[in-house]
């Protein structure tokens, strides 16, 4: 099935006492009954299928993860608190019986450099840092590094590059790893890792899926093997989503395959107008013939879909040209985001990728004239009028 279908059908229309809700009810309750006890012994053993405790599993959870499963085309899901949340039970779960060590892409989201540094170190997991975009960089640090788990991103933050996840998921698994991807900037539309032979998929629902800019969420899509892994240790460790949450990210859902064409449509078009932009040194896009990994991209991506994040760099600024350049924007939001139905402008040096030592940030070519762009559904006219008077 297509997904503009799956996105309006699946995971909703659950039958609950006579009728059938069109659409997924917020389900408040934090524990349930049956009419006899024994029935929720059962629940409680898992002999039964059936609802006992919000932290164990929620009807409205269940239909946002039956969704996710089917956008993904995975086995099981899981919606989480945000999605810091899901990498942190993703990496969990994919070193449960593995060597804790991970091998990971140098250019990955703030955070999650953060969280590998500050909480997985401390807790004797080390990760070794790899090019993730050269596949024999990958293969001699995982021969190195003996890692449990392989860590990457389908399209790198903020300068997009694309590692071959097809070549690093068979590495992995012929190393004994698991391969773990964070997919928020390619979304399932454009690729599904699980289907190139990834193990955990995670995503932060605040960005494309949500895509209202007005949720904190996140999820783990796995495959069978690791499917009771990642809900056991839910039930134990608890980092599920709230219920109006979920409810919000089914809706958002429901048009994210619209939304994300008209977002790809408009990031091409607005590409293309700043690499004619003389105050423009530089536009990181992955319809670029001349990106590096052109190759992976077009036998990865589908045709004509490139996502809907633009990175460039303005010419001789510094931090004050780029606040000046930031303040004047009247359409495109500043805000720490992405993915949104409106257009948003971050600066990664200050926000993202902050808390980074300036030389990290260099080695990740992470200059300070660089700026991000997620680029929303608006009219592109708009868009560019924006960013043309703000360039001025
Ligand atoms: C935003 C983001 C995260 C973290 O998600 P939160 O919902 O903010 O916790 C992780 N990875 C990527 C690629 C992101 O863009």
């Amino acid at each position: 099935m297509n997904i503009h279908t799956r996105a309006v059908h699946a995971g909703d229309r659950k039958k609950s006492g006579a009728a059938i809700p069109v659409t997924t009810p917020i389900y408040t309750a934090s524990s349930y009954i049956y009419e006899k006890i024994e029935q929720l012994d059962r629940v409680f053993g898992r002999e039964e299928a059936g609802d006992s405790y919000a932290r164990y599993e929620n009807p409205t959870n269940r239909g946002l993860e039956e969704l996710l499963v089917a956008l993904e085309n995975g086995h099981t899901a899981l919606a989480c608190a945000s999605g810091m949340a899901a990498v942190q039970f993703a990496l969990q779960a994919a070193l449960m019986d593995r060597r804790r060590r991970i091998v990971a892409a140098n250019a990955l989201y703030g955070a999650t450099i953060r969280m590998l540094q500050s909480v997985f170190e401390p807790l004797g997991v080390e990760t070794a840092f790899v090019d993730i975009c050269d596949l024999a960089a990958v293969e001699k640090a995982i021969a190195a590094g003996k890692p449990g788990c392989v860590l990457m991103e389908t399209i790198s933050n903020p300068l997009l590059r694309v590692g071959q996840i097809d070549r690093i998921a068979a590495m992995a698994k012929a190393a004994g790893a698991a391969l773990v991807v964070d997919n928020t900037f390619a979304t399932p539309m454009m690729v599904r890792p699980l289907e190139l032979g990834a193990n955990l998929v995670v995503h932060s629902l605040t960005k494309y899926l949500a895509g209202h800019g007005d949720v904190l969420g996140g999820a783990i899509i796995t495959d069978e093997a690791h499917g009771e892994t990642v809900r056991a240790l839910s039930r134990t460790a608890g980092p599920v989503l709230g219920s109006f949450e979920s409810y919000l990210t089914m809706r958002g859902i429901k048009t994210f395959p619209l939304r994300f064409e008209r977002q790809c449509t408009n990031a091409c078009r607005i590409a293309q107008w700043l690499a004619a932009q003389p105050r423009v040194e530089r536009v990181f896009f992955p319809a670029d013939p001349g990106h590096p990994d052109s190759a992976v991209i077009h036998r990865l991506f589908p045709e004509k879909m490139f996502g809907a994040m633009v990175s460039f760099e303005i010419r001789g600024a510094g931090r004050e040209e780029i606040f000046t350049l930031m303040d004047r924007l009247k359409i495109v939001v500043r805000a720490t985001s992405l993915g949104d139905v409106h257009s948003m402008m971050l600066y990664p040096a200050m926000s993202s990728h902050r808390d980074l030592a300036p030389r990290q940030r260099e080695r990740m070519g992470i200059r300070d004239n660089l700026l991000r762009l997620s680029v929303g559904i608006e009219a592109p006219e708009d868009i560019l009028s924006d960013l043309e008077q703000a360039l001025d």
